[in-house]
């Protein structure tokens, strides 16, 4: 019998406590650090350290860290990998232990504890780093066709253009051994899938861009718990994983669907609504609330895309508790707060999903005689002041006016849509010259109608989305 996720993540930790780490608890998911808008990765916590603002109160520490990455949120459900809200397992060393234990420990862990075949691991390192290349060879025996050079942009980590930074050694596991060692391409995602990456902290880059060795080396690591899942269950996916299919087949049952038979198009759904339902769980949960801006509206986000996925495959009305409560089961074990803020939780939910229900009907119908009188003309793009009116009168997010466009083989002209919105402006602004010392209260009416939070919300999504 394979590992559950419960007991991969046990595991984990365990395995880093006997080498002398301390096993620290997730952060929130609202990081510290101001510059970040939700915790990205286990490093995160520790970035003080990192950058020596800091004292560590211990050398060594593990922890399974919740993160988010909405820079990964067109993956979900299209590749088998990437999720909005993974457990991101790592070890870290501050000023300790160096490159060979992260690379000997890191071995042992994924051979010994997890049980990869040796064969079945490919491992990459950065173009430049020879040392890391030699420890792989020399001290684990990794054959030198299965050690793969990499660039700057995967293999080499920094957090801003000065400052702490190092190069990265990442390990794959290798779904199809059979197509042998030559012609590696650690890109193609049908046969490798990067489980576990080794930062290792080593220089510090001034100024002029020049990068001298750190006296206090420090080592970041980070294993994906859901992609372990995957390789150690033998399932096609991280969504086929106990971490997250039975919040999919409550989903599925809602619906009344055989996922196992289902058609593709409804698996996406599916898995958008499997992943979906844990973030906002856990973003809820550690303290954030629905918005307009930041990080409350990728919440709001997250919320309408699952509602707006449930009615694709079939569900009306509110449903969104039932998966949520099987989110809340799956984790409530292992981050606390989960049950006990499951009141908040829920009330947020019904209360956002009821309040986009009643706009997505209304726009939906709007959109659909669009696209009808479209493709009756035998156009592709849906003009930009149709999505404007859809969104400035309606309530219909632009977003969804371009999903939606997709799915249906269609582009939305989102430089008409701007244009609109810059004309609203100008609009709204010259009138409000002539009437601000008369009529207080047409002010106010036209401040509701243009919606102006909701079009920065939109905008910082732009931003949020290119977050690393
Ligand atoms: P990928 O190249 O597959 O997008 P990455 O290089 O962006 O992954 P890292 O930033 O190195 O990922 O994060 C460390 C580990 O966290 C990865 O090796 C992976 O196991 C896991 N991970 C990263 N992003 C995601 C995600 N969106 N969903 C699930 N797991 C993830
Ligand atoms: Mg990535
Ligand atoms: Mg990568
Ligand atoms: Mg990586």
């Amino acid at each position: 019998p394979s590992l559950t996720g419960n007991e991969i993540r046990e595991k984990f930790l365990n395995f880093f406590a006997e080498k002398q780490h301390k096993i620290l608890p997730s952060a929130s998911l609202i990081p510290e650090d101001p510059t970040v808008l939700l915790t990205i990765a286990g490093m995160l916590p520790f970035k003080p350290i990192f950058l020596g603002q800091k004292t560590p109160e211990y050398p060594r520490a593990t922890t399974s860290q919740k993160c988010i990455r909405t820079n990964d949120i067109e993956n979900v459900g299209r590749t088998a990998r990437h999720h909005t809200f993974f457990e991101m397992l790592g070890n870290f060393s501050f000023g300790d232990y160096f490159k060979s234990e992260a690379i000997a420990w890191g071995w042992e862990l994924s051979t010994q504890v997890f049980k990869l075949p040796p064969e079945r691991i490919v491992v990459s390192v950065f173009r430049e780093d020879d040392e890391a290349f030699a420890i792989w060879r020399d001290e684990v025996g990794i054959p030198e066709k299965r050690i793969i050079r990499m660039g700057e942009e995967d293999n080499f980590w920094k957090s801003g253009a000065t400052g702490p930074c190092g190069p990265c050694s990442e390990l794959y596991y290798d779904f199809k051994p059979e197509l042998g060692d030559d012609n590696i391409d650690l890109e193609d995602d049908s046969r490798f899938i990067e489980f576990y990456n080794l930062v290792f902290m080593q220089y510090n880059r001034d100024a002029e861009g020049n990068l001298t060795p750190l006296q206090n080396k420090n080592i970041d690591t980070g294993m994906g718990l859901e992609r372990m899942a995957q390789i150690l269950q033998q399932v096609p996916n991280n969504y086929e994983t106990d971490l997250i299919f039975p919040i999919i087949e409550t989903a599925a049952k809602l619906a009344d669907i055989d996922y196992g038979t289902a058609e593709n198009k409804t698996k996406v759904s599916l898995k958008v609504i499997g992943d979906h339902v844990r973030s906002v769980v856990q973003m809820i949960a550690d303290g954030i609330s629905a918005s307009n801006t930041g990080r409350g509206y990728v919440l709001r986000r997250l919320i309408r895309r699952v509602v707006r996925h449930g009615r694709l495959i079939g569900i009306d009305g509110n449903f969104i508790n039932e998966v949520a409560e099987k989110a809340i089961q799956l984790l409530e074990g292992v981050y606390s707060n989960t049950r006990e803020r499951e009141k908040v939780i829920k009330t947020e939910l019904q209360r956002e999903e009821s309040a986009f229900l009643a706009t997505l009907e209304r726009g939906e119908k709007l959109l659909n005689e669009v696209i009808i009188k479209l493709k009756k003309d035998q156009k592709t793009v849906i003009s930009g002041e149709d999505a404007f009116t859809l969104y400035d009168t309606d309530g219909f997010p632009l977003e969804l006016t371009q999903e939606i466009a997709e799915e249906e083989g269609l582009t939305v002209d989102i430089e008409g849509f701007e244009a609109e919105m810059e004309a609203q402006r100008g609009r709204s602004q010259s009138a409000h010259e002539t009437i601000d010392l008369t009529v207080q209260g047409s002010i106010d009416k036209l401040a509701e109608h243009i919606h102006p939070t909701e079009f920065l919300g939109y905008h910082e999504y732009q931003l949020i989305s290119q977050i690393e």
